[in-house]
């Protein structure tokens, strides 16, 4: 029996395949559910008697019907493998309240921006783009520079290269740059080459961060954000000029 104070139905709506491991769903909750940037939600799914729960940020902008989740599937992994078995018209619970600090304070007023992630890191920085996007056509959002800087073993894993890139040339304040870590896995990939980490500081270089001019999000695999952190103390950056988001422990 589903405890239906503490969760609603969603049924998946929409799905979309990137790796074997990799996949994109949209999902239409049976109840409003608010959030902003940033914010996750978090899907159960009945198990052997017991509800395995799990946190997912985000992908889609507020304003939109549907919640979109971008997921990797962890081998034995409690939930995401059998989400990963679940098909258009499946049906899951979710957690009546969205949660989540992230990215509550973005984005920060003539501040440049530097967004990192490793693969599905990327969830929180696509609502946020989403909504930036929407204001800026609207003309109500005065620009500061953005710069989304995502690590992936090969370039199928970005999931939102596209859509990034397209933004990337409408708005002459966002920078998308993608990196692959496994290049000879992807013969055709003519972008940045190595770990996300490693193409950090020469962004920061050149966007103009430095100690008191940037806020810094890192989001996802805990060594990319041990890493990234690392390199902004170095440039004097503290610790609350940085902001994380983590999603599995170290
Ligand atoms: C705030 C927050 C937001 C998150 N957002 C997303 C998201 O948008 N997309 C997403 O795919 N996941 C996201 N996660 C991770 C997600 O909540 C689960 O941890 C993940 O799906 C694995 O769950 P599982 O039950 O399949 O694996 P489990 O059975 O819980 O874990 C198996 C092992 O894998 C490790 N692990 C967990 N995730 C990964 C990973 N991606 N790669 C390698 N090892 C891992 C765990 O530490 C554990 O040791 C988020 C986590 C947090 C805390």
């Amino acid at each position: 029996m589903i405890d239906s104070e503490k969760y609603a139905a969603a049924t998946i709506v929409a799905r979309r395949d990137l790796a074997p491991d990799l996949w994109v769903i949209r999902l239409r909750p049976e109840i409003e559910l608010p959030y902003r940037p940033g914010q996750y939600v978090t899907i159960g799914l009945p198990q052997n008697g017991r509800m395995i729960e799990r946190p997912y940020s985000i992908c889609s902008a507020p304003t939109e019907p549907d919640i979109e989740l971008f997921i990797e599937r962890v081998p034995e992994g409690e939930l995401s493998e059998p989400l990963y078995a679940l098909g258009v018209g499946a049906e899951m619970v979710v957690r009546r309240r969205t949660k989540g600090l992230f990215l509550k304070d973005a984005p920060v007023v003539d501040q440049p921006h530097m967004l990192v992630a490793t693969v599905t890191g990327i969830a929180p920085f696509v609502s946020l783009m989403r909504t930036l996007a929407t204001r800026a056509r609207a003309g109500e959002w005065s620009a500061v520079p953005v710069t989304a800087l995502q690590g992936a073993s090969r370039s199928e894993e970005f999931g939102y290269a596209e859509e990034l890139t397209a933004l990337d040339a409408e708005f002459p304040w966002f920078t998308y740059v993608p990196t692959v870590s496994r290049p000879w896995d992807d013969p055709s990939w003519e972008g940045e080459h190595g770990r996300v980490e490693d193409v950090v500081r020469k962004y920061a270089d050149a966007t103009g961060m430095r100690a008191g001019h940037g806020a810094v999000y890192l989001c996802g695999h805990p060594g990319m954000i041990a890493g990234a952190r690392a390199i902004m103390r170095r440039r004097g950056f503290d610790d609350k000029e940085i902001r994380e988001e983590q999603y599995w422990p170290d």
